[in-house]
């Protein structure tokens, strides 16, 4: 497994300055703001802090909770690069193609509020099975 290296920036970097005007200028459902401002806080003082101590010596080391949402990238990182890390040793050796589309936006609505069905209708051969739903 590759280790993880800290990004320059990070999603709650670009959450605590953008993220205000972002959520301002749009209707986002509830689930998306709690998901930011879980990001934004997490690790922070806003989610107040532990003492970690090794179980082998005495060192100590103040840190801040984490907000332990599952879409936080500081939260998840190692699952995410374990995951990442079993779907590599998944893989054949043939070649791979990463397919992107695009849904009409009059749908937009619709898989809002039915983010589950639209999320795996799309990860199985979305065009027919995108059709089958809502054609
Ligand atoms: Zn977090």
């Amino acid at each position: 497994m590759k280790p993880y290296i800290k990004p320059k920036y990070e999603m709650a970097d670009v959450f605590s300055k953008y993220g205000s005007a972002y959520r301002n200028s749009r209707k986002l459902p509830l689930s998306d703001h709690k998901v930011m401002n879980a990001i934004e806080s997490c690790r922070t003082e806003a989610l107040g802090g532990h003492l970690d101590k090794c179980a082998k010596c005495d060192y100590t080391k103040n840190a801040y909770n984490s907000c332990r949402n599952r879409h936080c990238p500081k939260c998840q990182g190692m699952n995410q690069l374990k995951w990442i890390d079993k779907r590599v040793n998944e893989m054949l050796p043939i070649g791979y193609f990463h397919l992107v589309f695009t849904i009409p936006q009059e749908l937009n609505s619709l898989c809002l509020m039915n983010k589950k069905e639209e999320s795996s209708l799309n990860t199985q051969n979305p065009k027919n099975q995108f059709e089958k739903a809502f054609w």
